[in-house]
């Protein structure tokens, strides 16, 4: 394992823009791994609980806020979402570098952490084209996709403040795009 630190790759873009794919493609590299979040929400359909999130009660949510086992936290769309700090601070540690997949909140408090970051911002190519893939998942009901398409706008305002914007339009050009960035490129071993 290489002795250099590893960094936390920020990954966030509004709902079905394309950053779960994002993600689930750069864990396939040696050097990368994914922060599984902690969330109250519920698991949907194909799910699975300690590789997709950490399905937890309320209670539990609050524990790990008072013990300070997250290192950032967020509600979105009136769920709780936190990154668990040890697993991640133990990766970069070790040299890996750690995918987190997390609203622009969580964003804001960890590039305040101290903790070394490269942010990037999954755009869809428009808000037509993110709601007509929102229908398309079909994973959620019209009032929770009318929730979460009146918080788009607001995210979208958030994009200038990560390192780099890139534009889903074509997700292979897309994910290389993020592998270029990350330099995942040049190093396989
Ligand atoms: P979803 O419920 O669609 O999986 O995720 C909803 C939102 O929560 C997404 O914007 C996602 O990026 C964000 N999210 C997931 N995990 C975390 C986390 O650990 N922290 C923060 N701040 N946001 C998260």
């Amino acid at each position: 394992m290489s002795s250099k630190r590893g960094r936390l790759v920020i990954v966030s873009g509004p709902t079905a823009s394309g950053k779960s794919t994002l993600w689930r493609r750069l864990v396939d590299h040696p050097r990368v791994r994914f922060s599984v979040s902690a969330t109250t929400r519920a698991p949907r359909d194909g799910e699975v609980d300690g590789r997709d999130y950490c399905f937890v009660e309320d209670a539990r949510f609050d524990a790990m806020v008072e013990q300070g086992e997250l290192l950032e936290w967020a509600e979105v769309h009136g769920r709780r979402y936190g990154t668990p700090r040890g697993p991640v601070v133990e990766a970069i540690d070790a040299g890996f570098d750690v995918v987190l997949e997390i609203d622009v909140q969580g964003a804001v408090q960890l590039r305040e952490s101290g903790l070394p970051t490269i942010s990037i911002f999954v755009s869809p190519p428009s808000r037509e084209v993110l709601e007509q893939r929102l229908r398309d998942r079909g994973t959620e009901t019209e009032e929770q996709m009318q929730r979460r398409l009146t918080i788009v706008d607001q995210e979208m305002a958030a994009a200038k403040e990560y390192d780099h914007v890139v534009i889903n339009d074509d997700l292979e050009r897309m994910i290389a795009q993020v592998e270029e960035l990350l330099g995942l490129n040049q190093e396989q071993s």
